[in-house]
């Protein structure tokens, strides 16, 4: 068996198809297009989770545009629940002092760690800042944050999947699921 076998055998339930991933990607891709016509857009993407769907999307926006990537990691939770408590591994490269950003995010879960970001990122003044996530959980939402462009809504159901990990595995998956409930025994 192959290791992607082994990976996908973890899996219960695929929730979105990398055929349905892609088309929304594109269809996000033409709407952030249509808005920023005319701008110099910079994206800003969060590692490690954003990273397929930043490389996604990127290529699917025809504008001018520089990208920029952070990481950050939660502490004091599990490898299942977000804390808030966000430590930065890796700031910006440049600045974006007046620049039109769009945070460019994996998954929204509690908000907690969008919430840190948000206002960390509008301390360096851009000129405007959105918010685009690819997968959206309102149901476990904590803080309230405006999302500009939100790729799927999701049940409150943990996922991995396409760049999204459960200790660091799974992120090469091409669709996003579901894993089984054995997978997560003894956390
Ligand atoms: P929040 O701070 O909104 O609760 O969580 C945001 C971060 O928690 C995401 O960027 C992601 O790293 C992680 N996260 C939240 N929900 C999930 C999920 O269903 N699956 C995975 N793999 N990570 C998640």
């Amino acid at each position: 068996m192959t290791k992607t076998a082994d990976l996908e055998a973890d899996i219960g339930e695929i929730l979105l198809t990398e055929e349905a991933i892609a088309s929304r990607v594109a269809d996000l891709g033409r709407q952030i297009a249509a808005d920023y016509a005319g701008r110099t857009l910079t994206l800003v993407s969060v590692l490690k989770g954003s990273l397929p769907f930043m490389a996604d999307l990127m290529r699917q926006i025809p504008l001018p545009l520089r990208i920029d990537l952070m990481e950050v990691s939660s502490y004091g939770g599990t490898a299942t629940e977000s804390s808030g408590l966000v430590r930065i591994i890796k700031d910006l490269s440049a600045s974006i002092a007046d620049e039109d950003v769009l945070l460019v995010e994996d998954i929204i879960d509690t908000g907690l760690t969008l919430n840190y970001l948000v206002r960390y990122l509008r301390g360096k003044n851009p000129a405007s800042l959105r918010i685009c996530t690819l997968l959206d959980k309102p149901a476990r939402r904590l803080v309230d944050i405006p999302v500009d462009y939100q790729g799927f809504e999701i049940p409150d159901q943990f996922v991995v999947g396409y760049g999204l990990d459960y200790g660091e595995r799974y992120r090469n998956l091409r669709f996003v699921g579901v894993l089984r409930p054995e997978v997560y025994a003894g956390e």
